[in-house]
């Protein structure tokens, strides 16, 4: 464990040395849980997001986008449940005057059992070898029985405070758990209290009357109030679904994991508009289209998972996260949630507007439940670093920084490197560039020995280097380097794009959905 929390820390700072990411305002030492995309990270987060956008707009003729403004009308907000029910159950620690979580601490505890109940598991297979029944253990072992009992116990009391919103009982659990503070080992506790999430600011003078007006926690909302202008305007059948990627802001009362959960961030949601009935079949339709676009990347499947909800959002009939596995565990990635009817009939109600569809085949008009398919770009982007992310040993124990960048997300594609300055080599390198730069982002680099600049492209993930020599003036060859296997090859610039743009585009990764 330790081990990760160091690979964390290490992939953090290597996001702030290449570009990637900054802490905001960082001459001012930082903002919390705010932060900016530098050069590279910028190209990275672009890539996540076409590849979502196009994989949703342009791979489904019944999905169509929308760009709504993160000012909204008050009243959204109380339609939605927002005002009244966006709440964090939270805690302090009264001698690390540190602010928590109430859910988050239990759900930490039943972690540590389940890594319990995994260390006991790991020393039956060490015990038996071969002859080794996972799920014969599981089932028999006293030690197992004792701490699974331990950890259904707790699961089923901590879904019934959820459920029942109990601040006293979640207070009660972390002191019957005797859950101490990471930061000063202590159960010096203070009462579990809510805190609503929304920022509010304020939007017109004074003088004319000014309305309080919250910054959206979601981009949701803009979709369902736009529900019948794009139904309408796009003459839109059942099913469809309106994608959009935008901002959103939530004062989350815990901020310590970088870029996993940040104070403003950005969302890809798309709802999906179904006839009432048909809510679980695409349920599930979703479940495995979006996760067949997570595994698209490579990753491997071993580190997804499914993880579905126990205590359901006040509007769905049914919700699963998609989970990474992240260096600090699995962890949420996107959520999935069947909100039945309950926003489009509250801003129905609110609005006084009649919000239905037509059904031209049952002739009659209803409202229509909608699944949602909902994705954070920046724990996206996270998650991409922290697989990505490789200290690698190499022959002669040199070590090199690599990042495994899937090559369609990658910042940079291709740098083209003239092996000295001078004998016409760095024109002969431009020349390359301008006729490649319209087709992929390629990146010219002259300075320092080509061993450093090779070092420098892995850490930042460009799959492909160029090298162009002396022999290049006489043969019009140049040397083609793969970041991954770091193989050499000689090849024609005339084959260069080809090469390249199969591996590299876009396109390409998208065929694999
Ligand atoms: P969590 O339980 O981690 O607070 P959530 O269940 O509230 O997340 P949703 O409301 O379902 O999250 O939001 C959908 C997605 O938006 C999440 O899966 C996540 O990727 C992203 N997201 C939510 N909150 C944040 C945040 N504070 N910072 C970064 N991404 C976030």
């Amino acid at each position: 464990m330790a081990q990760q929390e160091d690979v964390f820390k290490k992939i953090v700072s290597h996001c702030k040395e290449y570009g990637f990411v900054f802490p905001s305002s960082d001459i001012y030492d930082g903002l919390g849980a705010v932060y900016d995309y530098g050069q590279n990270g910028v190209e990275l987060k672009n890539n996540i997001k076409n590849y979502w956008w196009k994989s949703m707009v342009l791979l489904h003729d019944n999905i169509v986008g929308i760009d709504a403004a993160v000012f909204m009308h008050p009243t959204v907000w109380k339609a939605s449940g927002h005002v009244d029910a966006f709440n964090d159950p939270l805690i302090d620690n009264r001698d690390s005057k540190k602010r928590y979580r109430a859910d988050v601490l239990i759900e930490d505890q039943i972690a540590k059992y389940e890594e319990k109940i995994e260390k006991e598991v790991a020393k039956g297979r060490k015990r038996f070898g071969d002859a080794f029944d996972e799920a014969q253990f599981v089932s028999t072992n006293g030690r197992v029985l004792e701490i699974v009992a331990k950890r259904d116990a707790l699961h089923a009391r901590y879904a019934k405070a959820m459920e029942a919103m109990d601040l006293e009982e979640l207070k009660q659990i972390i002191v019957d758990e005797e859950i101490v503070c990471p930061i000063s080992g202590t159960r010096n506790w203070t009462d579990v209290r809510q805190f609503n999430l929304m920022f509010k600011t304020e939007m017109g003078s004074t003088a004319d009357g000014a309305s309080t007006i919250y910054l959206r926690p979601e981009t949701a909302q803009g979709i369902f109030v736009n529900y019948l202008n794009v139904q309408k305007t796009g003459r839109m059948k059942l099913p469809f679904g309106i994608a959009q990627i935008g901002k959103a802001f939530r004062n989350e009362i815990v901020a310590r994991q970088f870029i996993f959960r940040m104070r403003e961030f950005e969302q890809m949601e798309m709802q999906f508009f179904v006839k009432p009935g048909t809510e679980m079949e695409w349920f599930n339709t979703w479940k495995q289209t979006r996760m067949a676009w997570h595994q698209a990347l490579g990753f491997g499947a071993e580190n997804y998972r499914f993880h579905d909800h126990e205590k359901l959002a006040h509007y769905a009939n049914a919700a699963t996260d998609i989970e990474f596995r992240m260096p600090f565990g699995f962890k949420e990635v996107e959520g999935i949630h069947s909100r039945t009817d309950f926003d489009l009939k509250q801003h129905a109600k609110y609005s006084g507007k009649k919000i239905e569809y037509f059904d031209p085949e049952d002739n009659q008009s209803y409202t229509p439940y909608v699944i949602e398919t909902s994705i954070g770009v920046d724990r996206m982007f996270l998650s991409i670093m922290c697989h990505s992310y490789e200290e690698e040993q190499l022959e002669g124990g040199d070590v090199r920084t690599v990042l495994h960048l899937p090559a369609a997300l990658a910042p940079v594609k291709l740098a083209v490197l003239p092996l000295v300055k001078k004998d016409g080599l760095p024109e002969k390198a431009q020349e390359i560039m301008q006729e490649l730069k319209f087709h992929f982002n390629c990146k010219y680099e002259e300075k320092d020995t080509i061993g450093k600049r090779y070092r420098r492209q892995d850490a930042i993930g460009t799959p492909y280097c160029i090298t162009v020599d002396h022999d290049t003036l006489n043969d019009n060859t140049v040397t083609l380097r793969d970041r991954d296997t770091m193989e050499q090859r000689r090849v024609n610039i005339n084959e260069l794009r080809a090469i390249i743009e199969e591996q590299v585009s876009l396109t390409s990764l998208l065929k694999r959905l």
